[in-house]
C-alpha cells in the first residue's frame, strides 16, 4: 500500500508569549496560516520489514531517527503494535531551518497520512495530541488551515479563511536555530501586541486590520543576529506591501499584498536582493480535499 500526502508550510502571522513554564516550555500565542509551498510524503509499507526507512531529495535533512517523520510514524506504529516496515520518501520544497514549520509539516503529513492508509479512524484533534511532543508547531499542521493557535501549541481554535491575500516569501541564506533563538527571549522585555485585532481582523475578512496587527515578538530577536531580515523587510515596504513580518524564529521573511498585480511585481523588484523567494497564496487542507494526492493503491 501506499499514499502521498501534501505538507504546506506555515506562515506566523502573530507570535507571542506571554510566560515560560517552569520546565522550559513557552506558552505561546500564535495566529497561523499554511500557504500553498508545500514538501510531499510518500510512504510505501514494507510488509517484510518492520522497521522505518527516511529517503529525501534534500541533502540538509538527518535520514534516521532525529527526522520528525521518522519519529511520528513510530509514534503510532507503537502505540498500535503494527508491526509493518515503511518507506517515507521527503519531496523537499520548504526551506530548511526557516521558521517556516518544514518539519513539523512532514510529521504532520505522516500522521494524517498513516491515519487514512491503516484506516485508524482518528480524529484530528486526536492526531494533534500524538504531534505535540514531537514539535510545538505539530498540532497547527495537523490542522493546516488558519488557526489561533495558543497553550504549548496544543490548542488550535480554527479560524475562517484568510480574504484573498498574496504572501512574498524570501529566505535569506541563514539557517536560524530554534532553541538558541529562544533561549534568548527575556520576558521583561518583550513588545506585545493584542491578538483579538487581527483574530477579528480574520472574522470580518478584514484585509486591512489583518495587515496591521500582524507581529512577532522574536523578530527583534532574530534580526539582531541577523540584519539581513530587517534589510529585506524594509525593501518589501518600499516595493509596495501592506506589512512584512518575519515567520516564526526566522529568518525567513514575509510581505503581503492584497492585489496579484502588486504582488507579482514586489516578488520582481525582491530577487535582485534575495535568491529565495516565493510567490504563493494562503492554502488549507480544507480546499485541498479533492486536490490532495492521496489515493490508496
Ligand atoms: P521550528 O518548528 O523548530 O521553528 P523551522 O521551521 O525553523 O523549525 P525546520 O525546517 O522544521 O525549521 O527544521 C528545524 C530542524 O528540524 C532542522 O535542524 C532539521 O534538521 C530538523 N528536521 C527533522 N526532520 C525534518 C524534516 N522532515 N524536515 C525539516 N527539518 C527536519
Amino acid at each position: 500500500m501506499e499514499i502521498t500526502e501534501k505538507a504546506p508550510a506555515k506562515l506566523n502571522l502573530y507570535l507571542d508569549t506571554p510566560f515560560q513554564h517552569s520546565n522550559g516550555d513557552f506558552e505561546w500565542e500564535m495566529v497561523m496560516t499554511t500557504v500553498d509551498l508545500a514538501d510531499y510524503i510518500h510512504i510505501e509499507t514494507l510488509p517484510d520489514y518492520d522497521q522505518i526507512i527516511v529517503q529525501t531529495d534534500s541533502g540538509f535533512l538527518p535520514c534516521d531517527h532525529r527526522n520528525l517523520t521518522y519519529q511520528a510514524a513510530k509514534k503510532i506504529k507503537q502505540h498500535f503494535s503494527i508491526s509493518v516496515g515503511l518507506k517515507i520518501s521527503i519531496q523537499k520544497n520548504i526551506p530548511v531551518a526557516a521558521g517556516m514549520g518544514g518539519g513539523s509539516a512532514d510529521a504532520a503529513a505522516v500522521l494524517r497520512a498513516l491515519n487514512k492508509l491503516w484506516k485508524l479512524g482518528l480524529s484530528l484533534q486526536k492526531l494533534a495530541n500524538f504531534g505535540l511532543s514531537l514539535d510545538s508547531d505539530v498540532p497547527f499542521c495537523v490542522y493546516s488551515q488558519p488557526a489561533l493557535v495558543t497553550g504549548k501549541g496544543e490548542i488550535i481554535t480554527p479560524l475562517n479563511e484568510l480574504p484573498a491575500m498574496w504572501f512574498i516569501i524570501a529566505k535569506p541564506p541563514a539557517s536560524v536555530s530554534t532553541p538558541f533563538i529562544l533561549k534568548q527571549v527575556d520576558h521583561q522585555k518583550l513588545h506585545h501586541q493584542n491578538i483579538e485585532q487581527l483574530v477579528t481582523g480574520i472574522k470580518s475578512q478584514d484585509f486591512k486590520q489583518i495587515t496591521s496587527n500582524m507581529s512577532n515578538v522574536l523578530e527583534p530577536i532574530t534580526a539582531k543576529r541577523y540584519p539581513e531580515i530587517s534589510r529585506i523587510k524594509n525593501k518589501m515596504l518600499q516595493f509596495g506591501t501592506s506589512a512584512a513580518l518575519m515567520s516564526g524564529t526566522g529568518p525567513t521573511v514575509y510581505g503581503v499584498c492584497e492585489k496579484y498585480s502588486r504582488a507579482s511585481r514586489v516578488y520582481n523588484s525582491l530577487r535582485g536582493f534575495c535568491e529565495e523567494v516565493y510567490l504563493v497564496k494562503p492554502v488549507s487542507l480544507n480546499d485541498e480535499k479533492g486536490a490532495l494526492k492521496n489515493d490508496l493503491v
